[in-house]
């Protein structure tokens, strides 16, 4: 070798002898591309001595771990005289792994046939390790978002269960009055789809009916320093639902950063309530009112008897009687119908069930009524053979009812008519007079509770309940219960029930 070469190849040695990558060369044209040179790095890496290195192929390495995939890699490399980079995992002389980033380059001749292959590597276990680290924590942290997002996937669906369960209507608002959220019972009692309130502004939707300036001042004024506010009565016409009587209930909420004052607020409706509790004010007004005229009358009655009797006379005691026990007749039945209206009312009434002939009750409270009301004119036509199952106290109840309104609202004319027959599968019952009658508005109407046609109130005892619970009990038979009636031409009030077969 020249004298040149020499020098160089000791410069090119030491270089290789300095470098922290670890260096092999194999002589492509020996069997089995046996290891020629490793520098120093190499055996630091590796842990075998330059003596130990030479001679081998590099497969040693691999010790027992020859099944790994980038081995093919290597191999196709060789063959094809190409260069090929790879990481794989090898083993020192101590047998513990590392990790080797290798790069393989072929070294041609001048004509081009390959005479050895360089090998450079490095020991990457650190970043390997480090890699390997990053996945295992990168995987745990999918799994906990995983398991966060579930966790309050479930929560939400929690929460939206409650709210969709609650039997109150629920809208919830941001700042703007935008509306972000209906709840299905909202949606179900304003006949609405949420989808056409969403984003929009509560003053815009359903017809600008919640543009009510009230509350736009309550949600915007007084909540923010009211919050939360209670008890809101709002009473307005809506679309589709009509007149409404609402409890409104706000508060002003601030979740995080980005629900920063919403409103949440949740409706009640008081309609029924509200009429029940008015027709409860008027039930005990009117039953006051009701029991004092007869009470004063009899008591009037018995003390001018009393002071009669201190007088020893006796002429002109039968009509003060009569008025007495006729004022405690009507007492008493307003007694009996205040009693089955709040039974009624409380759905506690229980009716027996045995064959009743229509022809004895009607005659038993036909004898009553006309004893009560001895100036009327009572008659009674058709009184065929007809049974009909049911309770009854109860069916005496209405006829009597019908009967003593026929006398009562006929002063005047003083008759009453009593019809009865069948008609297919019914008994049908009218009673009909000739008084004072009834406008058309009022047909269905006087079988409300405690309705009483206006112009009669003070001219006739009564309390609105008789035809009320009348309609309750022949409705409970299976039966019907109507009036034809026109002003001034008296009334018809009819009603049918089911034959027992
Ligand atoms: P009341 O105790 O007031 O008579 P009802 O429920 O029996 O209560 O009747 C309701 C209303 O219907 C009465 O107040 C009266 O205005 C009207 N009404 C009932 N029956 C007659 C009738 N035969 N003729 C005219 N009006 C009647």
């Amino acid at each position: 070798m020249p004298e040149y070469a020499k020098a160089l190849s000791k410069i090119f040695g030491t270089a290789l002898d300095a470098s922290f990558d670890g260096v092999v060369i194999t002589d492509n044209n020996q069997p089995d591309n046996p290891i020629i040179y490793c520098n120093q790095a190499f055996c630091d890496i590796t842990g075998y001595s330059m003596d130990e290195i030479v001679g081998h192929n590099c497969r040693f390495l691999q010790a027992n771990d020859r099944n790994q995939k980038v081995r093919k890699t290597i191999a196709a490399a060789v063959k094809e005289g190409k260069s090929c980079q790879v990481d794989i995992r090898n083993y020192k002389k101590d047998g513990s792994l590392f990790w080797n980033e290798l790069s393989i380059s072929p070294v041609h001749d001048e004509n081009g046939n390959i005479t050895h292959f360089i090998g450079i590597q490095n020991d990457i276990s650190r970043r390997k390790q480090a890699e390997h680290n990053l996945n295992l924590e990168r995987e745990n942290l999918e799994k906990r978002v995983n398991e966060r997002t579930k966790e309050l996937q479930e929560h939400e669906q929690f929460l939206k269960g409650i709210v969709e369960t609650i039997r109150e209507s629920l809208i919830v608002l941001d700042p703007e009055l935008n509306i972000a959220l209906v709840n299905r019972h909202f949606e179900k009692f304003f006949k609405v789809n949420s989808n056409e309130l969403v984003d929009h502004k509560l003053t815009d939707v359903l017809e600008g009916s919640w543009d009510i300036p009230e509350l736009i001042n309550l949600l915007r004024n007084v909540l923010p320093e009211h919050n939360p506010f209670e008890d809101f009565e709002v009473v307005h016409d809506f679309p589709y639902i009509g007149n409404r009587r609402l409890m409104l209930n706000a508060s002003q909420i601030t979740v995080g950063e980005t629900y920063q004052n919403w409103i949440l607020l949740a409706m009640e409706d008081v309609t029924e309530r509200y009429v029940i509790e008015k027709k409860k004010d008027d039930f005990i007004a009117i039953a006051s009112h009701e029991m004092k005229t007869p009470i004063t009358v009899v008591k009037g009655n018995l003390q001018l008897l009393e002071r009669m009797l201190n007088k020893g006379e006796t002429d002109g005691y039968q009509p003060r009687l009569k008025q007495a026990t006729d004022s405690l007749e009507n007492l008493s039945r307003l007694i009996a119908n205040l009693l089955d209206t709040s039974m009624l009312t409380s759905g506690s009434t229980r009716r027996s069930s045995e064959v009743v002939s229509i022809a004895e009750i009607v005659n038993i409270t036909l004898g009553e009524v006309s004893e009560v009301y001895s100036d009327h004119d009572f008659v009674l036509y058709g009184n065929s053979d007809l049974n009909v199952v049911g309770d009854r106290s109860q069916l005496s109840q209405v006829i009597t009812n019908l009967l003593t309104n026929a006398a009562k609202y006929s002063k005047d004319t003083k008759q009453v008519i009593l019809h009865i027959g069948r008609v297919g599968n019914f008994a049908k019952i009218s009673v009909t007079d000739t008084g004072i009658g009834i406008a058309k508005e009022n047909h269905k109407r006087i079988f409300d509770r405690f309705y009483r046609v206006s112009a009669n109130d003070n001219n006739y005892f009564g309390a609105g309940i008789g035809l009320y619970i009348s309609q309750q009990i022949i409705s409970d038979h299976g039966g019907t219960i109507w009036v034809e009636s026109e002003i001034g031409q008296g009334s018809v009030f009819s009603i049918t029930i089911p034959l027992s077969l």
